[in-house]
Order: structure tokens, then sequence, then C-alpha cells
């Protein structure tokens, strides 16, 4: 079957939410992907920011299949194996204590705004509180999510949203002080906003942010589901800050391809927030979903993930910016890490997304004119050499 068949019959069924590239994916090696018409991509959007390990790694793809032979659900009435070493592996790298697996980011966003309710409504005796979230930012297509998502776009056909949310402005302390009531239970933002345009916090921002919690006893939630995970250098952006949450939220390369989050919370929060009875899932780390994060941590560690982020960062940085010197419609480079954007003027971001499609390089686009770099954390110089010559000539057509 070729790629016109595919695409025109799952057109027919499937809810049209997203305009796709007309390209069908079907398997994938290292940080190629190859389509049903035999064409081969350089993948620099590792399926949104997931696929940190890249495509076909042996170990991972082993574990999950040893896992399926033994057992992929139970729920969560009873104890499995992989839970304890996922929750052991993602509380120790985050600096926090409690770990709530779910099935998305969205999810965990969810649970992390119900966790930051809860210990207000125990603190105080009452519930009503407010969230501040921030403008630009993104967080999730499900109402709560949606809710503290600063998007007007997003979010006005969906009204009435989750009520007691506040929007400031990311990386302006004198705004989210300005929103602050005695009914403020938690800052939410992400370290790295990502769909809106690649913004790292500054780090004299998140450390006001940081005091301002501790001066009120509001809780501060970093959304980690695209920035964490290696993706900056670190396992969680947050660490190159020295500064750490109340609530953490991941999700995307957590479970590298499969479907999973989680949000982390501090032992303080632990302590006083949900309870038996407040917040479950039937999937959230079930056996398969706990085994792909344990292994994610387990190849991490043995692959040394985070030193060859660290070590590639300068020559991804050094080819962009040169890249930003030759072509007078990029404006600049803005990211952290593997998180990478070129911000474009007088152009359509979506047109040359196409572009280099058909030079096969896949790039995602973030915010409105910002062409957004997040491949598998594993690239090589060599992987970087090539994207810049697809890129180019994706530029040159
Ligand atoms: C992708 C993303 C989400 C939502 O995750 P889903 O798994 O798509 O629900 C939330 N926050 C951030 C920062 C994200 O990048």
């Amino acid at each position: 079957m070729d790629s016109r068949e595919i695409i025109e019959r799952t057109e027919k069924v499937v809810l049209h939410t997203y305009n796709r590239n007309p390209v069908v994916l079907k398997s994938g090696k290292g940080v190629y992907l190859e389509d049903a018409d035999g064409k081969e991509y350089l993948d620099f959007g590792a399926g949104i920011a997931v696929f940190a390990l890249g495509y076909g790694n042996r170990e991972y793809n082993d574990a999950l299949k040893d896992q399926i032979d033994q057992l992929i659900h139970t729920s969560n009435l009873y104890y499995n194996i992989p839970l304890m070493g996922a929750a052991e592996k993602l509380a120790s790298h985050s600096g926090l204590s409690r770990v709530f697996f779910t099935n998305s980011g969205t999810e965990a966003i969810e649970g992390a705004i119900k966790a930051a309710r809860k210990y207000a409504y125990l603190r105080d005796g009452t519930a009503d509180h407010e969230i501040i979230a921030m403008r630009n930012s993104f967080h999730g297509r499900s109402i709560g999510s949606l809710s503290v998502t600063g998007n007007e776009h997003y979010q006005e056909p969906f009204r009435p949203l989750m009520g007691g949310v506040k929007f400031a402005d990311f990386n302006d302390i004198d705004s989210i002080r300005s929103e602050v009531t005695d009914k403020t239970c938690a800052i939410l933002m992400e370290t790295v906003q990502g769909e809106g345009g690649i913004y790292p916090a500054d780090p004299e921002f998140l450390k006001q942010v940081r005091a301002l919690c501790d001066e009120k006893d509001i809780l501060l939630i970093l959304d980690e589901i695209q920035c964490g995970m290696g993706r900056t250098g670190s396992y969680f952006a947050y660490q190159q800050y020295g500064v750490r949450p109340d609530i953490m939220t991941s999700a995307k390369a957590l479970g590298c391809g499969v479907p999973v989050g989680a949000f982390v919370l501090s032992e303080k929060v632990a302590r006083s927030s949900l309870v038996p009875g407040d917040h479950g899932s039937t999937y959230g780390g079930n056996p398969l979903a706990a085994r792909a994060v344990s292994t994610v941590f387990d190849l991490f560690e043995k692959q040394k993930i985070i030193d060859h982020v660290k070590e590639i960062t300068p020559y991804f940085e050094r080819k962009l910016d040169e890249l930003t010197e030759r072509y007078d419609f990029l404006e600049k480079r803005r990211g952290m890490g593997l998180m990478q954007g070129l911000v474009v003027r007088d152009r359509p971001v979506g047109g040359i997304v196409t572009g280099a499609l058909n030079q096969g390089l896949i790039i995602l686009t973030a915010g409105t004119n910002v062409l957004r770099l997040v491949p598998p954390l594993v690239i090589t110089r060599e992987d970087i050499d090539e994207m810049a010559v697809r890129l180019e000539k994706a530029f040159d057509a």
C-alpha cells in the first residue's frame, strides 16, 4: 500500500484534529525515520521531544518485549515490580520524593493541580484557591490543563473553563506578584516554555519565584514535560537553576515512546495533600509503562546521555548560530541544550517545515514564528552537520 492510499483511508475515519504532513512514517533507526514509500528522514523532532534514545534502541526494545511476555497490565489495586524501580529512579533523579504515574502530560498537570488545591485546602480548611499560570504557556488539552494554558486561541471555544486561574507574564516577577492573593495556592510554569516559542526562564526570575513561594507558602509547580528528561543537559531543567519545585510534571521523553507521564511531589506536599480516594488511574504506571520509564533511566545512565547532551550542545548551538548569521530571515536562536528555537521573520514557519520535510528533515514549529529543533538526545556531530545541510537546502529552495 502506498502513502497516498493510507492517507486517504485514514482521513475518512480519523477525526480531523491535526493538519498532518502528507507523510506516512513506518519505521525508525537511530535518528532516522523511513516512510511507507521508502524515503528517509533525519528526525529533529523526535515525536515532539519524546524519543530521546533514538529509534530501535536494542536494550529498550528488549526490555519492553520481556515485559510484554511477563505482564502488561494489572491495576493500581496491586503492586507490580517495574513500578517500584520507575518511581525510585524518578524520585531520586528529580530530587523530589513521591511519584504518581499518569498516561500523558496533560494528566500529569491535572494531578499537579489537584495536589496543590488539596494542600491548600488542608492548610486553610477552605477550598476556592487560585493558581497563577503564565501567558504564552502550554500545559495540555484537557479542561484543567487548558485552563492554565495561556493561549486564548486554544481556550476560547471551550469556555467555561476551570475557575480560579490567573495569568501573569513569564520572566516578569512583578507581574506575578501583582496577581498573588491570600487564595493563591500555586504558581505554575514551564521551566523552558516549549510550544509558546522556546523561552527559557531567566535564572534570576526563577529564584525570585521560588523565594516568593517560600515567603507565602505557595507551591511552585514546574512543568518539565518537554524540557525535562535530559533535554537541556540535566535530568530536569530546574536543576541548572538551583531551584527545586514543590511539584514537578514529566511526560514526553519519560517513557521514550510508551505513553506515560508523572507528577512528583516534595515530601512536604506529599505529606499533606492527596490521600487514598483522592486520585487514581486505571493504567497509570502499569507494568509496561513503568518498565519503559525504569529502562529509560537505566539507559540514560548506561549511555551517559546527560553528559552527551552537555558535550554536544555547544556544537549544536554553533551550527544554528552560523545559520542565523547566514540567513537574514533568521532573527536569532533561543534555547537550552537540545531544545532550540530559531526565530523567523517575514516568512511563514510552516512553509519552512514543509520545505525541510521535502529535503528529508523533520523539524517542528513553536509559537507563531519559531522553528523548533528537539532531536533525539543521542545525535552526533555528523547528524547536526547533516541537519544543517538539509535545512540550508530547504531555505534556498
Ligand atoms: C506536550 C506538553 C504537555 C501535554 O502533554 P500531553 O502528553 O500531550 O498531554 C504539557 N506541558 C508541556 C510543557 C508540553 O510540552
